[in-house]
């Protein structure tokens, strides 16, 4: 039985879904919105585990919508954290390389941060890194001074209160389970009844595909779950990082590689790697799904990309069973650092699009079905992101159904 209407559902309460509702209620304040999120609170997946860092836009390609709307929803995130008191702090961080190999990807690096116009980047020499990062080995760097770090589910939350304020409903608690089509509206089936509306946006995260093949569309990628596990450094040694200390990135992976994260309620994080989770929402070894497992091993992109990276990927899990390697590729940044100066922490899942043919998605996207829009890949940095991300969404929502 259909027991409400509305004219938008939007399905997740993560980042995204949220400041999505939160442009949508802006813009267009009379459209009856419905966000429905299946947790018992927003913000407990990716948006929840991530090490907080507001990105500057250094990393991503010119021209992408990484580079535009991470520069954009940079300078907003902080906007909003000054005018909601959530805490925040420009702190600035260094990327190092540590062999003469990475220079050439340390001079990109450089060259598309002044391309993706962030002001204040500067190239350093060993000397002038260990003045802002005195413990840091590196042997040439670049300073990002835009780079900040925050709290993103402390942002989410702040999130929900404003779509209410605007007017919408945002329903935790509530699983999207299932869509007819019924006399050109869609029923959104949930564990708490159904919904009619006109139009759906899925920001379904680490189920966005999942989400929307219940729709009956195909979403052409499938969302393979990649775990990121953290250490906390020891009260007594969190001198030795001042602010953020990055790897040089290896180009063909989104990831950053391990680095050290100063947090802004505290503490300071080392990692995360990347392992493939048995789980699409695993955050531990053990933690297993036969059918999201029997889900990514019967995709033939899987074993494309496993054929492509298997080298990278022994190298992560053998980085996340054994706690030396991973000391060891920390020490790379800063030799002092020692296996007893580390205490495991909590880790993330990244959902992570993946092509037929075995590629990562690089960029975020963003597909139209039907009278659904469906947010496929927006990995990091797209907390960072997440204001423009919502503004872009309903910037299509505008044109593609002509709301
Ligand atoms: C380890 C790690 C570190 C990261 N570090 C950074 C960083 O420093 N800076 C940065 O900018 N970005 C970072 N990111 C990326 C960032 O966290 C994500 O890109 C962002 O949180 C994605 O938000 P989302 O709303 O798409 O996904 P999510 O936060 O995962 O939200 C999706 C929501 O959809 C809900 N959902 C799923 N299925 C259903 C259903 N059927 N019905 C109802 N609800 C459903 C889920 O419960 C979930 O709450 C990091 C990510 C990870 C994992």
């Amino acid at each position: 039985m259909t027991d409400q209407r509305f004219d938008i559902v939007v399905v997740g309460g993560g980042i995204v879904g949220l400041a999505t509702a939160l442009h949508l209620t802006k813009h267009f304040p009379q459209l009856r919105l419905l966000l429905l999120e299946k947790e018992d609170r927003v913000g407990k997946h990716q948006t929840g585990h991530n090490s907080g860092v507001i990105h500057s836009g250094i990393y991503y390609k010119p021209g992408s919508l990484k580079a535009r709307l991470c520069v954009e929803g940079a300078r907003a995130m902080v906007e909003f954290c000054g005018q909601h008191n959530i805490p925040f702090e420009i702190c600035g961080k260094v990327i190092v390389a540590t062999s003469e190999e990475e220079f050439p990807r340390l001079q990109t690096l450089l060259e598309r941060g002044e391309a993706n116009g962030l002001s204040g980047v500067r190239p350093l020499n060993g000397e002038q890194i260990r003045e802002i990062e005195p413990h840091c080995s590196g042997l040439r760097g670049i300073y990002v001074p835009a780079t900040g770090i925050t709290d993103y589910a402390a942002v989410s939350e702040k999130y929900a209160e404003v779509v209410a304020q605007q007017g919408g409903t945002v329903s935790v608690g509530t699983k999207v389970t299932g869509f007819t089509q019924r006399g050109g509206e869609t029923v959104v089936e949930t564990n708490r009844g159904a919904f009619a509306t006109r139009y759906v946006v899925n920001c379904a995260g680490l189920h966005s595909d999942s989400v929307s093949r219940l729709a009956g569309q195909k979403p052409g990628v499938r969302i393979i779950p990649f775990r990121g596990e953290y250490y906390d450094l020891i009260p007594e040694k969190e001198y030795l990082v001042k602010s953020l200390i990055y790897p040089v990135p290896d180009p063909r992976f989104p990831f950053l590689g391990v680095h050290f994260t100063r947090r802004v309620r505290g503490g300071v994080d080392a990692g995360p790697n990347a392992v493939l989770a048995f789980k699409r929402e695993g955050y531990r070894w053990r933690d297993f799904s036969m059918r999201d497992m029997a889900g990514t091993l019967g995709y033939s992109g899987f074993w494309r990309m496993a054929g492509k990276y298997w080298r990278y990927g022994m190298g992560e899990v053998h980085r996340s069973l054994s706690k030396r390697a991973f000391v060891q590729a920390l020490q790379r940044l800063l030799p002092e650092i020692k296996s007893e100066d580390l205490v495991a922490d909590g880790s993330g899942v990244r959902a992570q699009a993946v092509r037929p043919d075995g590629s990562l998605v690089d960029d975020f996207q963003f597909d139209r079905a039907g009278n659904t829009l469906n947010v496929y890949n927006v990995p990091s940095p797209a907390a960072t992101a997440s204001l423009a991300i919502g503004n872009a969404i309903v910037e299509m929502a505008r044109t593609e159904f002509e709301i």
